[in-house]
């Protein structure tokens, strides 16, 4: 990254809860660019995957040849957030069966996890490590975290004490959707991600 330009901080755009991501990244002070084409992955310093239908964009990475770019930038170790669908799309395991779509992120989820009569819930989160304030999080037909594997880290827990935010390495994601609150500690931290990669030695 070079540190006379704004970080630029994709968002896959290709359905889901994209603008409120958009409008986050710009509060933080970067560049927020759409992501809809393998083009628009170029210089890149983080990628953000969104909330919406997992099925969905499973298949539209597919038809726009975005999946093999995407796990590229991964491997090459640049920062990725992925919120609710985007959990899913990061983890390794899917409990009813579905096959990983990048399986960056050493956790099992179930899909709609939280329940048909908890369609969409807010409540206030523990995020030691983000800081004593509590965080509101808003779920909508969420993904439940049911497993979490030795080299991930939870970072924050619903109040029945299950995981909801969870990192390993430069992988984060959140089963809730931190973008529709003013709660701006998970993007900054994706941005200190991109910081900290900057100042790696090349
Ligand atoms: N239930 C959706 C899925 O399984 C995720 C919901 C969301 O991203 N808000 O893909």
């Amino acid at each position: 990254m070079n540190a006379e330009r704004r970080p630029r901080i994709g968002v896959l755009a290709l359905q889901g809860a994209v603008r409120e991501h958009v409008n986050a990244i710009r509060e933080i002070g970067a560049e927020p660019v759409e992501v809809r084409l393998p083009r628009d992955l170029v210089d890149l310093d983080a990628l953000i995957l969104p909330g919406g239908e997992s099925t969905t964009m499973r298949k539209l990475l597919d038809a726009y040849n975005l999946r093999e770019p995407i796990a590229a930038m991964a491997r090459n170790g640049t920062p990725m957030l992925g919120t609710c669908a985007g959990m899913i799309l990061l983890s390794t395991r899917i409990a009813d069966g579905d096959e990983p779509v990048f399986g960056l992120l050493d956790i099992e989820v179930t899909r709609n996890g939280y329940g048909r009569q908890l369609d969409s819930f807010e409540t206030e989160l523990e995020t030691p490590s983000l800081g004593d304030e509590p965080m509101h999080a808003v779920f909508i037909r969420a993904p439940m975290v049911t497993s979490v594997g030795d080299a991930a880290e939870v970072l924050a827990t619903d109040p029945d004490g299950r995981p909801v935010a969870v990192r390993q390495g430069r992988v984060l994601a959140t089963s809730f959707h931190p973008e529709l609150t003013g709660d701006r500690r998970m993007h900054r931290l994706l941005l200190t991600m991109v910081e900290e990669d900057a100042r790696r030695p090349a």
